[in-house]
């Protein structure tokens, strides 16, 4: 998808510190972290949020939720959180589909 900031990570042009990569998904450390640990991760195909990938494409969808656990695990975390932000108000503001994974924090609920 052309201006499509995670399109570009997927496809190499914009540069990103890439922890896991499968014809799937690609998962890579967030820009701007909020917690010791907080991993991006996304499918490889462009859909708009985590909503409209589980509707297209629900095997990319369950590939990018294993890759949480993937990756969580890798970073030594048991304890941590998933979250798909999915339409502005919720806080989206990347509209290619990503799970933010976070941890390495006490994280408080309800969040903000
Ligand atoms: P959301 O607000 O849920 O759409 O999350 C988008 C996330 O993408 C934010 O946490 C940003 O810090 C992160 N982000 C934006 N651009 C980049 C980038 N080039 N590399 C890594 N993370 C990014």
């Amino acid at each position: 998808m052309p201006d499509c900031i995670f399109c570009s990570i997927v496809s190499g042009d914009i540069p990103a510190n890439i922890v896991l990569r499968t014809p799937e998904v690609v998962a890579f450390t967030d820009l701007n972290p909020q917690a010791p640990t907080h991993i991006l991760v996304i499918p490889t195909e462009h859909h708009e949020n985590a909503a409209a990938l589980a509707q297209d494409n629900p095997a990319q969808a369950a590939a990018v939720l294993a890759a949480t656990q993937k990756v969580a695990a890798e970073a030594g975390l048991t304890d941590y959180r998933t979250v798909f932000n999915t339409g502005p108000e919720a806080g989206q503001s990347v509209f290619h589909a990503h799970a933010h994974v976070i941890g390495g924090r006490n994280l408080g609920w309800p969040p903000g």
